[in-house]
């Protein structure tokens, strides 16, 4: 049986980024699906967000940043991190041995932009790259780029226990 690895949807070729569009990566939904079984997730979405859709980004404190929409102002965070908690717990059915990660996503980026007033005031996770590291600090993440470097794909892979 393969290894149950989750990954943002957008990733595998699913068009539901704020755009329309999908961040297709060829590397995982095509040469490493040989290996794993992806389990997608797209939190936006999933959350009830509408394709296309507004762009959203972290503000604040970036310690615990708001997620909010760059042209309204108007605010997710307490929904979306509830959200997150509850799309966490429903994901223990698949046993996940890590998670990959689209960079620079509100949601699902590991060291995504904060911003204040128009300048980067910090780096944070996602919400809900947040949500599941808090539930599930024992697992390897990833950010999707990164395994474009061979010694870090070697370095994920050895983690989820894949034979080279
Ligand atoms: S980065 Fe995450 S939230 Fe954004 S489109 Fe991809 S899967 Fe959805």
């Amino acid at each position: 049986m393969k290894v149950r690895v989750g990954i943002s949807a957008c990733l595998l070729g699913r068009p539901v980024r704020y755009d329309g569009r999908d961040k297709f990566d060829p590397l995982l939904a095509e040469t490493l699906a040989a290996r794993i079984e992806w389990i997608p997730v797209c939190p936006e979405t999933e959350f009830g967000l509408p394709v296309p859709r507004e762009p959203i980004q972290l503000e604040d404190d970036p310690a615990r940043p708001e997620l909010r929409g760059v042209h309204s102002g108007c605010s997710l965070s307490c929904a979306m991190r509830a959200f997150c908690r509850r799309r966490v717990d429903e994901l223990g059915e698949f046993d996940l041995a890590g998670f990959v990660f689209k960079a620079k996503s509100p949601s699902c980026g590991l060291h995504v932009a904060v911003f204040h007033g128009g300048e980067t005031v910090g780096r944070a996770a996602g919400l809900f790259a947040a949500a599941w590291m808090e539930r599930h600090p024992e697992l390897p993440v990833v950010e999707a780029e990164t395994l474009h470097d061979p010694a870090a794909l070697e370095e994920f892979l050895a983690k989820l226990k894949i034979e080279q």
